[in-house]
């Protein structure tokens, strides 16, 4: 049965570049999901986009004397080239400054309204006479006056988690140096007290599946604290203007529209692909299944926050929109990741102790980044990226295990059998030949559960043993010896180990796609494993936006080998590089 999955990834701010740490908390888990759903011939969709608004944009917009846009489109521009470069394979990565992604924001909005679940409050607000504008949150920095930490800034403390008051900040200072002062303003407030009882549900319903971790920080937090009112607009210009008579010069706030992408994405999907109710198979069907792949610091906002917004607005967001009356599907999981390190250190871009993505690909394959990043995924506690460990991990597992297990069996096997697979009848067989297929062939089953589950680490770990037992079987069998005496018998080794090598092909493809598909190509396949990447230019009200697609190939191709006897194949070249150890010590001279 075709299942309906959406992969939804957090939209990463457009002020900074993203770096190993990133890749692993959220696009790589989401993009190797995505692949393995896409084999299982599943409906997909992997979304995700640049958070184009908010205070980190338009401070560096304000800082470098250019407009946010400008500011937004820059990081968009090298998100894209990134992601084709390492292969996260996003049917639509886009941005929220999109008339769409407006469009839809402002209609949940609308929805939460019609429900009852918005009011409007007075607070007082940091205020520059000298700009003559309000200064909100991240313009103003000062001393937590709940933590004690400095830094805080003034509608939240990172240190302590808080949300704050601005005006109960302590040595409250202006980023832009101006003076202050305190003026009243007005903002809406979602009314998340009422709308506690169902959030702490949801989570109870999927505590089954739901990492330790994220319930902990949802559903924990939400039993020792209950859930707050939370302010939902803000004195900002460069943003989603909130859709009320009179309301006009304010923004929805970023928390609140940001995570409305997830929803606004497979819209804007759908029309690109003039399939305008494509999207509706994984918002509407209540058997869909939303995976959210992020960052442990964005936990609340999506395991709790998110689904908030979205059984508010009930079923009148459907009204508004679609003049339908149903409800929006909700999350199934939130397997947010730990934090990774680096070199034992906290990963900080202002300090340069950080592997940058599309840096470290100038030098590195994409596979080999992938893999590390992959045996080393923060899934339960935070995780460490340590040079030597790479280099370990490439030569001892990948290139000795893996690749030069396909390796050397397509080039003996290309050698002696003139470029074809041995003509073997199947029915000839040997019990030791069986046997391997059959715990290959278990291997669908095997990795297959565990990443339903978005256990990736014991995932891939479980590939690499089977792998292993691919190598434990020719050093066994030895065709090499078996080849001077009956060539025969050597015949049934190798077409069982060709066999075994093209359903491992299958079984690696979701975490290593690039040598997947090389792979594929070599053994002879004309229909590529994946789909195509590509950029597409697009045009609205707001002017154009870039954004990245994938056009999938169709089929369900999880599944084992049907390697022909005697079918031809192609001459093969190593899948991995092997690295010197003298990259080690490069490597961290680049660092801080
Ligand atoms: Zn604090």
């Amino acid at each position: 049965m075709t299942e309906n999955i959406l992969i939804a990834i957090a939209w990463p701010y457009a002020n900074a570049e993203i770096h190993v740490g990133n890749l692993t908390g959220s696009h790589l888990p989401g993009d190797i999901i995505a692949r393995y759903h896409r084999l299982k011939g599943n409906n997909v969709a992997m979304v995700s986009g640049t958070d184009a608004h908010g205070t980190p944009v338009t401070l560096r917009a304000d800082a470098e004397g250019i407009s946010p846009e400008e500011v937004y489109k820059r990081y968009h521009a090298g998100f894209l080239e990134l992601f084709q470069k390492i292969g996260i394979s996003y049917d639509l990565f886009t941005t929220t400054h999109t008339q769409n992604h407006f469009k839809v924001s402002q209609n949940i909005f609308l929805a939460l309204k019609e429900n009852g679940h918005l009011y409007a409050k007075k607070s007082m607000q940091w205020y520059s006479p000298q700009a003559k504008r309000f200064l909100p949150d991240r313009y103003v920095e000062g001393t937590c006056y709940i933590c004690g930490a400095e830094g805080a800034r003034s509608d939240q403390c990172d240190a302590c988690g808080n949300v704050l008051e601005p005006e109960k900040l302590l040595n409250p200072k202006a980023k832009t140096g101006d003076a202050l002062e305190l003026r009243e303003t007005e903002h809406f407030y979602i009314d998340l007290t009422k709308l506690e009882p169902d959030v702490a549900n949801f989570l109870r319903e999927r505590a089954d599946h739901m990492r330790e971790t994220v319930l902990g920080e949802s559903l924990g937090k939400i039993e020792s604290e209950g859930l707050l009112p939370r302010p939902i607009t803000r004195d900002l210009d460069w943003g989603i203007p909130v859709p009320v008579e009179g309301w006009g010069e304010k923004c929805l706030y970023v928390w609140f529209e940001a995570v409305i992408g997830y929803l606004s994405a497979p819209i804007e999907l759908s029309a690109i692909q003039s399939d305008p109710d494509a999207w509706k198979a994984w918002w509407t069907d209540p058997a869909a299944r939303q995976f959210y792949f992020i960052g442990k610091d964005n936990i609340f906002f999506h395991a709790a926050l998110w689904p908030a917004e979205l059984m508010g607005a009930g079923n009148q967001f459907m009204q508004l929109f679609a003049g339908e009356d149903k409800p929006l599907t909700l999350p199934y999981d939130v397997p947010a990741n730990q934090f990774m390190n680096l070199e034992g250190k906290k990963i900080s871009g202002s300090r340069n102790w950080a592997v940058w993505g599309r840096d470290a690909l100038t030098r590195y394959d994409p596979d080999a980044l992938r893999y590390y990043l992959t045996v080393n995924m923060p899934e339960t506690k935070d995780s460490d990226w340590d040079w030597e460990e790479f280099v370990a991990h490439n030569n001892n597992e990948l290139v000795a295990n893996w690749g030069n297990l396909a390796n050397r069996v397509l080039s003996f096997g290309y050698k002696h059998w003139d470029g074809q697979i041995p003509a073997v009848d199947p029915a000839s067989l040997r019990p030791a030949d069986l046997n391997l297929l059959a715990q290959i062939e278990a291997g669908f089953a095997s990795v297959g559960s565990l990443l339903d589950a978005v256990k990736i680490r014991a995932a891939l770990s479980e590939a690499m043993r089977l792998a292993t037992e691919v190598n434990k079987y020719l050093d066994s069998a030895a065709p090499w010896k078996e080849i001077k005496t009956d060539k025969d018998e050597a015949a049934k080794t190798i077409y069982t180990a060709l066999k075994a090598i093209d359903s491992l092909k299958v079984i690696f493809a979701p975490f290593l796609p690039f040598s997947g598909e090389k792979l594929h190509q070599t053994l002879g396949y004309e229909t590529p494993l994946f789909g195509k990447q590509f950029v597409e230019t697009l045009e609205d009200d707001l002017g154009t936006h870039t954004a990245l697609r994938y056009e999938g190939i169709g089929g369900m191709q999880w599944k084992p080998s049907e390697l022909k006897p005697g079918a031809a194949f192609n001459k093969p070249s190593p899948l991995f590089k092997k690295l010197d150890k003298s990259i080690i010590e490069e490597e961290r001279a680049r660092l801080g």
